[in-house]
């Protein structure tokens, strides 16, 4: 028998990085679905390839050369660093600031990633702009690449950059041929001349029309995060859904009560409004594929889209909620959670359904309370509130979600059996997120609760470090968190939400001490898909 090599420090380190993202095979049913159908799963499967394909290209400019090269020397070690690549879609590591981890280049990932030369600065890029006035439009476009040409800087547009864009546009016609819905037919051949064109305007549109169809994709180039230089490129991704019949019914029944929930808030009755009517979709459903760029580290559990604002003026917007993918944060993440903090006689009552319900009634409740400032016609909540609205409205969000539920349980809509499950998976699931830590919107919303209802006594912690709750103070604390929320909204209480997040949303020693016992448990998911 051959002896092993031993690793070196920096593939034992990497190792270590790669297992904090949990694998896990993620499937879904599609029992539902006709041959037909399926069949057109399959080619906007194959389209959300080459989305994949060309991102590789967007994130950086030598990750493939560095994913190719590892695949090449196939060695033990070249497999570890290959794994924690392929995670970051190229060298740069995204848990620890795109700080480089294999192969020989910059020491942290250009911030133009592949959209622009790796030693562009805004200096130069400015100056071309400010020297070739009839270049500014072409230069800050979403959708093309800044490349240097005779010493000097050109762009080029997606469509002809990027060999790929051909064939995924052949791919989405023949996908729309296999469409016998309508409206997912008429925006599937507007996505193909899109992606020829660039020009994404009516396939948005067309995307806000899909109606009663089975099956609905996000495809192309979509958000600007990966152009950390200036925001301007959107990087390709794609995300097959397959619509949750079973999840679908739920949120009916949750959205059907929104008046109810409006009517109960807790907090002084003139600050209450009728329902807002907007033009909101909602959506349950379970992804087939995930490609590009929201495959890349962290795996986003939903999307808010299109995020032209000129189609969100006269048809809203749309939320996709990717049920499989909580169920799959549930399984590796929340339950280890659980089982390390919840009282072991509560842990029966962690439960997926429970998480996803959570989370469908958060996403319910950000449509609630107040759009605009009480007494003030044009002053916005959020602009009020400046940098200090995102924790503050998803505080609002978390809060009302258990809050509602207790509206639901008095509606005769859930039992106290269910409750107690909520409640438990709740309490998991605040550790689960205050991990993000405190530079995240999300990440300081849970740490106000936590200590929000520890303050109160309504979530207990025991003599040996987990965690119960106080049935009684349960929801009377949950009611007055959401009161101080709402009342600081209503007011546009700019102070007094700094005030909150300065008092509640702050890592103390018990926190920093569970969440050390929590330090072996995933951050996240590394995941392939199955249907
Ligand atoms: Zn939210």
């Amino acid at each position: 028998m051959e002896s092993q090599p031993e690793l070196s420090e920096q593939a034992k380190k990497i190792k270590q990085l790669s297992e904090q993202f949990a694998k896990i095979e993620i499937t879904a049913d599609v029992s539902h679905l006709s041959q037909r159908e399926r069949a057109l799963l399959e080619k906007l499967i194959e389209a959300g390839k080459l989305c994949d394909a060309i991102f590789w290209k967007q994130s950086s400019h030598d990750a493939i050369a560095v994913r190719d090269s590892l695949i090449k020397l196939n060695t033990e070690e070249a497999k570890i660093f290959l794994e924690y690549v392929n995670i970051n879609y190229g060298p740069y590591d995204v848990l620890n600031e795109n700080v480089r981890f294999v192969g020989v280049g910059p020491e942290k990932r250009p911030p133009g990633g592949g959209f622009y030369p790796e030693d562009i600065t805004k200096e130069e890029f400015e100056n071309h702009i400010k020297n070739n006035p009839k270049d500014k439009e072409a230069f800050e476009s979403q959708y093309s690449v800044i490349v240097r040409e005779n010493g000097g800087l050109k762009a080029i547009p997606y469509h002809q950059y990027y060999p790929e864009t051909e064939k995924l546009a052949k791919l989405l016609e023949e996908a729309a041929e296999l469409a016998d819905n309508p409206t997912l037919k008429n925006y599937l051949i507007l996505r193909a001349k899109a992606t020829r064109t660039d020009d994404y305007y009516e396939s948005d549109m067309a995307w806000m029309d899909i109606e009663n169809s089975n099956i609905d994709v996000i495809i192309g180039p979509i958000e600007n995060y990966s152009d950390a230089l200036y925001n301007y490129k959107t990087a390709y991704e794609a995300v097959v859904m397959v619509k949750d019949i079973e999840a679908s019914k739920e949120l009916e029944m949750f959205q059907k009560h929104i008046p109810d929930f409006q009517n109960n808030l807790p907090y002084d009755k003139k600050y209450i409004e009728p329902v807002k009517t907007e033009k909101e979709i909602l959506q349950i459903v379970n992804v087939v594929y995930f490609g590009g760029d929201c495959q890349k580290g962290t795996k986003t559990i939903a999307a808010a889209l299109p995020n032209d604002p000129r189609v969100h003026e006269t048809k809203g917007g749309k939320k996709s909620m990717f049920k499989n993918m909580m169920e799959a944060k549930f399984k590796t993440i929340v339950v280890p959670i659980a089982n390390e903090i919840i009282a072991p006689e509560l842990r029966g009552y962690v439960d997926s359904k429970a998480f996803t319900s959570f989370v469908t009634l958060h996403e319910v409740s950000h449509t609630l309370g107040r759009g605009y400032v009480y007494g003030s016609k044009d002053l916005t909540v959020r602009k009020a509130l400046k940098e200090r609205y995102s924790a503050i409205e998803e505080t609002k969000a978390d809060i009302l979600s258990m809050f509602n539920h207790q509206t639901l349980l008095k509606l005769g809509k859930l039992d106290e059996e269910y409750i107690k499950k909520a409640i438990v998976t709740y309490i998991a699931g605040l550790y689960r997120s205050l991990r993000f830590g405190t530079n995240s919107a999300h990440g300081q919303a849970n740490l106000i609760q936590l200590n929000y209802l520890r303050e109160k006594g309504a979530i207990i912690r025991n003599q040996d470090g987990t965690f119960s709750y106080d049935e009684k103070k349960f929801f009377d604390g949950v009611a007055s968190l959401a009161n101080l929320i709402l009342t600081t909204q209503a007011q546009g209480d700019y102070n007094k939400a700094g005030e909150i997040i300065e008092k509640y949303g702050k890592v103390n020693d018990e926190i920093r001490s569970t969440v050390e016992r929590l330090k072996n448990i995933p951050r996240d998911i590394n995941t392939t898909y199955k249907f």
